[in-house]
């Protein structure tokens, strides 16, 4: 049976009609971030861990496109087979269709915890169309969280992350290995290594990212909205400093 944060982020995954448990009284207010970051820098860690402490919905595109592409054949729309063609070349799927997933699922951005996207918005276009849909329900953000890492780093985590292909926690081939080799710690499922992780495609998604997802921070700065995080050596060393910079206790 999942917990009410996990049947969130399942709604968030299959759509707007699958059936939404509600969230349990949020321990503190609600939170509405985005989190910023070259691909592998690891965002979606942090996102599950504020998700943990805030309560809130953690919202991926990048999870709904891999979920999307395990579906099969059939139920997989025209603009959903171009979307994982876009993915698989490591390019961003195009603006208009990304748009219309998250307007699709504009319900899970009322969650009363509040929301964490990751990986969405991507580009300039993105983030004004994500500032009409809340101007229109109402809702603003918090901050947008923008983590930064030298590149060299960032493309050793990539080319060593393996994610749970059940549960999709992350680990990393040395900094943060399983205790069994390729096999989950957490609920046993067998680990693999993302198509868009490896080498051929890293470099693509990392110049996609300087090139449209960069001129993202100055369009947050302009709104005061933007925090810079510098990503320290563990995950926990990165989410005691994302805890600070938002000024909540651990
Ligand atoms: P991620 O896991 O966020 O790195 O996303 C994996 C892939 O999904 C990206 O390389 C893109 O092909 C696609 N994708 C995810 N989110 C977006 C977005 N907001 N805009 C365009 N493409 C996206």
């Amino acid at each position: 049976m999942p917990t009410p944060r996990q049947n969130a982020r399942i709604t968030w995954l299959k759509g707007a009609d699958f059936p939404c448990a509600p969230f349990p009284a949020p321990q503190t207010r609600p939170r509405r971030l985005v989190l910023l970051g070259a691909p592998g820098i690891g965002k979606g860690t942090q996102a599950e861990l504020l998700a943990k402490k805030f309560g809130s919905c953690q919202l991926s595109t990048g999870d709904v496109f891999r979920m999307a592409k395990r579906a099969p054949d059939e139920e997989k729309t025209p603009a959903i087979r171009e979307a994982l063609e876009f993915m698989k070349a490591g390019k961003l799927v195009p603006d208009t269709t990304v748009v219309a997933l998250v307007e699709e699922r504009k319900p899970c951005l009322r969650c009363s915890g509040g929301f964490l996207l990751d990986g969405f918005p991507r580009t300039v276009f993105q983030a004004e169309e994500l500032d009409r849909i809340l101007r229109q329900e109402h809702l603003a953000l918090d901050a947008v969280l923008s983590y930064d890492l030298a590149e060299a780093k960032i493309l050793d985590r990539v080319s060593g992350r393996r994610v749970c292909s059940k549960c999709k926690v992350s680990y990393h081939v040395k900094d943060h290995p399983p205790k069994v080799d390729g096999v989950c710690d957490r609920c046993g499922g067998p680990l693999y290594q993302r198509e868009d992780d490896r080498p051929e495609t890293v470099h693509v998604r990392m110049e996609t990212y300087w090139h449209s997802t960069e001129p993202l921070i100055e369009h947050y700065q302009k709104k005061g909205l933007l925090v810079h995080i510098e990503c320290g050596e563990t995950p926990e060393e990165t989410f005691a400093r994302t805890l600070a910079a938002l000024k909540v206790g651990a």
